[in-house]
């Protein structure tokens, strides 16, 4: 009972730390994608939009529902940008999803 005791308990521990590096490759990834960063933003026709487009998206963890908790106007390295504060109704994690609206010069 002692050895199975122990060797399912390693297991579980393998398993979350399998978990938790799928969980940091998947954040970098969101990273990756459109309107991960400012740099990366989604472009956007106008500023009534961000709500609508961040909840339509998906949590990059869990693929659950977003609600967007605060929409903000930045200027990010000199260029106009809109943040969306996300979370996620599933996992609960926090992110933000970034756009710029177009036709707005970036110079
Ligand atoms: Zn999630």
């Amino acid at each position: 009972m002692g050895r199975r005791a122990q060797r399912k308990r390693s297991a579980a521990a393998s398993d979350a730390i399998a978990a938790r590096r799928s969980a940091r490759d998947r954040e970098r990834l969101a990273r990756l994608a459109e309107g991960g960063t400012p740099e990366r933003p989604i472009t956007i026709e106008s500023a009534s939009q961000v709500e609508v487009v961040a909840e339509s998206m998906r949590c990059p963890l869990c693929d659950g529902g977003l609600r967007v908790l605060a929409h903000e106007a930045q200027v990010v390295d000199g260029a106009r940008r809109r943040a969306a504060r996300v979370v996620c109704r599933a996992c609960g994690s926090t992110r933000a999803i970034w756009f710029a609206l177009a036709g707005v010069s970036l110079h």
